[in-house]
């Protein structure tokens, strides 16, 4: 079973993925966008570290909702709000649960990703964070393994893909070629998760 404890591990563990990865986000989006994607998720994450170190939210719910109202409020890009909704849809399908089960997460997750599609209008193959968000969900069924690998199959897929949301989507056909920078990061999110699980022999 997951804890508090396991979800505060699982969001530290992106901090300080997304801090090693920072630059490649950036450089990802100054391909496609505005270079600003690694140092907006670094913010983010920071806050969000230093939200639970002193608030130290009980239940798996909570920590989520606590993190992903950090993410809203301190980073301006649009990852922000979409991040945000997708850790506070899954903290609020958690419920007031103190532990809860793989399954019941990989069913909040969902909710969570639905949320982001109904914000940002995204569908898969859109070039965007869905697209490695949703095979994730998808292969969260069969392991935490099998999720982190998904989610970043579903990053690398985003490269030949011609982005129709968000800035990158003003580039047309000159989209094509380049990694979408969410879909990127969603892959390190997915990845802590999974790191952060196996830690636990989960
Ligand atoms: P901004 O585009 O405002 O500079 P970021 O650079 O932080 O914000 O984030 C860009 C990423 O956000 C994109 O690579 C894409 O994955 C994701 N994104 C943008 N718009 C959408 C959307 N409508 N739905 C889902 N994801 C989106
Ligand atoms: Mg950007």
């Amino acid at each position: 079973m997951l804890d508090a404890d396991f979800f505060r591990r699982w969001m530290t563990a992106t901090a300080a993925s997304v801090d090693r990865e920072a630059e490649r986000l950036t450089a990802l989006d100054s391909a496609i966008g505005d270079a600003d994607h690694g140092s907006n998720l670094q913010r983010g994450f920071t806050a969000v570290a230093a939200a639970l170190d002193k608030e130290a939210p009980q239940t798996p719910g909570a920590v989520l909702i606590l993190a992903g109202r950090q993410l809203i409020s301190t980073v301006g890009g649009a990852s922000g709000p979409l991040y945000g909704t997708l850790l506070r849809r899954t903290g609020k399908a958690l419920g007031d649960a103190t532990e809860v089960g793989a399954a019941q997460l990989a069913e909040a997750l969902r909710a969570g990703v639905d949320g982001v599609m109904a914000l940002g209008g995204a569908a898969p193959g859109d070039k965007t964070m869905i697209d490695a968000l949703v095979p994730a969900v998808d292969a969260l069924g069969t392991g935490f393994t099998a999720a982190r690998t998904a989610a970043e199959e579903g990053a690398q897929a985003t490269t030949p893909l011609q982005a129709r949301k968000g800035r990158a989507s003003y580039l047309g056909e000159r989209s094509i070629g380049h990694q979408d920078p969410g879909a990127t990061s969603s892959a390190l999110l997915i990845a802590a998760l999974a790191d952060t699980a196996e830690a636990d022999g989960e």
